[in-house]
């Protein structure tokens, strides 16, 4: 489906600042930003600066500073929101959309930070 990272690619193309973004947090390797499309009260796109794929790209290719920084980056995020169940917070749901069966739209590795409301279950059946 993605054989090869497209720089085209819109959070390509926010990382550039070709396209306007909700800015949330940035360090030197991560961008995290307001999903436009909400599915939560609290909808959080968390992308690495560099140019990886997917979950699975990033974690084998990603450079040790850059992951670092990209999940102390989420922790970060998830305490501002004052999510954290360590600290009473409501909780909140991370995923990571990836390839066809995973129906990821916009080929820019990404986690999504959910939260505000109850999520449901993880999955529906099918
Ligand atoms: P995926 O299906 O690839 O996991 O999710 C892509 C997400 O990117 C969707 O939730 C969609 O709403 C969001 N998105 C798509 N285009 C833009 C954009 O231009 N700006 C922002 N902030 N989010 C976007």
């Amino acid at each position: 489906m993605f054989a090869t990272y497209d720089d085209q690619n819109i959070f390509a193309r926010i990382l550039r600042g070709e396209i306007p973004n909700t800015t949330v947090m940035e360090t030197d390797h991560t961008l995290a930003f307001r999903d436009i499309n909400p599915l939560a009260p609290e909808h959080v796109l968390v992308i690495p600066k560099g140019a990886y794929i997917s979950h699975d790209d990033f974690a084998l290719n990603a450079g040790e500073a850059e992951i670092v920084d990209f999940i102390r980056v989420t922790g970060r995020i998830c305490a501002e929101l004052g999510v954290q169940p360590s600290t009473q917070g409501a909780g909140y749901r991370i995923i990571s959309n990836a390839g066809t069966d995973g129906v990821q739209d916009v080929p820019h590795y990404h986690l999504h930070i959910l939260a505000g409301r109850p999520l449901g279950r993880m999955l529906s059946a099918g």
